[in-house]
């Protein structure tokens, strides 16, 4: 029976893959490894983040936490400093508490299924398919933004790929692939010594990952020089520029925080943020947030809990810092920093504040937002 046209399409993806990738490895140090623990530590790291920016943090992980077990017996604040300046500090959590999970209940074994290893704390349907993949050569395809692009623009696939719909779909096509491109694998190795075999599964999710990030990129996909272009959809259609359809756009909150730089004698108070919110465990100074940025001085001091914490005397506004802005995913965080002094006798109205020398400011791990403010404390900032 002749091999349909979708079946020929598929055949030529695959074999055109591997050819490319044949010859543009994308160079990372922890690629070939095949460790769990150091797969999984880079796939965390490397969520939403640049390849330049997570590697130093991989080494620093690396070096610090060899084994699981080093990782699950750090102190959480140790961890969140460490993790300093990556951002999405979920992740950081996430992974302290799965490092827990194996050490502690799994007997620091990793788990060896995709099954066990999608239960971990922290680890979806992407990150359990790359470390069953990489680490163990499991049959799962990975499915993550380069792969939804390329494969939205091979196969000319409209659907948004943040529909469940869509989603559905572009992974049970990455499935296909994986065992077409496994298959193949196979049959052109047959003749190769047994320790000689490469990894296929884990070969065509890295091959595929690297197509996207390298050449089918989401600016300037390199179309005139792709292997895929006799077949591609897109390519034909001439809509690259249009692929992959997404349907939602991220609805982004507005937020003004008005932070309190206390200063008691060269001493700062500063608190551990433990509510259910952005940035959770790490730290950060006091903090009355409004609707608005205060249009003066009198707005912020005037504010019923300016007025709660510190009552009428025994304090002085020193400077109030230009507004700093900081993106996060769903939020726009837009903060001002009152500096100010107290008088020695103030003590906190407040559960939580920690009062900290400010040399030791260094040793805690505060929000991006923080750290730029840091950066720019002596440049002139007075607005009121
Ligand atoms: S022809 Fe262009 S759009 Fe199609 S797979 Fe190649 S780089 Fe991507």
């Amino acid at each position: 029976m002749a091999a349909s046209g979708k079946y020929n399409d598929r055949l030529f993806f695959t074999e055109k893959l591997l050819e490319w990738h044949a010859g543009h490895h994308r160079p990372m140090p922890w690629k070939g490894e095949r460790d769990p623990y150091l797969v999984w530590l880079s796939e965390i790291i490397l969520q939403q983040t640049r390849v330049e920016q997570g590697l130093p943090y991989f080494e620093k992980f690396k070096a610090a936490y060899p084994t699981v077990r080093h990782l699950a017996d750090a102190p959480e604040d140790e961890v969140m400093k460490f993790w300093e300046g990556l951002g999405y500090y979920s992740r950081a959590r996430n992974l302290h508490a799965a490092a827990k999970q194996i050490a502690y209940e799994l007997n620091g074994t990793f788990p060896a299924t995709y099954e066990g290893i999608r239960s971990l704390k922290g680890v979806g349907d992407y990150t359990a398919a790359a470390i069953a993949s990489f680490a163990f050569d499991l049959p799962h395809a990975v499915v993550d933004g380069n792969v939804y692009r390329v494969l939205a623009r091979y196969f000319g696939i409209g659907q948004p790929i943040d529909s469940s719909e869509g989603k559905k779909r572009f992974a049970q096509l990455a499935q296909q692939l994986l065992e077409i491109s496994d298959l193949g694998f196979r049959i052109s190795a047959a003749s190769l010594p047994k320790s000689e075999i490469p990894n296929p599964k884990s070969n065509h999710n890295q091959a595929i990952m690297d197509f996207g990030a390298m050449h089918c990129t989401p600016a300037a996909p390199k179309c005139p020089t792709c292997p895929m272009k006799p077949h591609c959809e897109a390519f034909q259609q001439q809509n690259t520029a249009q692929l992959p359809v997404k349907s939602k756009k991220p609805e982004r909150r507005q937020r003004f925080f008005n932070y309190l730089i206390i200063n008691q004698n060269g001493n700062f108070f500063i608190k551990k943020r433990t509510e259910k919110d952005i940035w959770q465990n790490l730290y950060d100074f006091p903090l009355i947030e409004t609707a608005t940025l205060p249009d003066d001085r009198n707005d912020l001091t005037g504010h019923v809990i300016f007025r709660q914490w510190f009552g009428e005397n025994g304090w002085r506004l020193v400077r109030v810092s230009a507004p700093i802005k900081q993106q996060l995913t769903h939020q726009r965080i837009i903060a001002t920093f009152c500096e100010m002094e107290v008088e020695d006798d103030f003590s906190p109205k407040k559960a939580g504040w920690q009062k900290v020398e400010k040399e030791k400011l260094s040793d805690f791990a505060f929000p991006k937002i923080i750290d730029l403010y840091f950066q720019k404390k002596f440049l002139p900032l007075e607005i009121f």
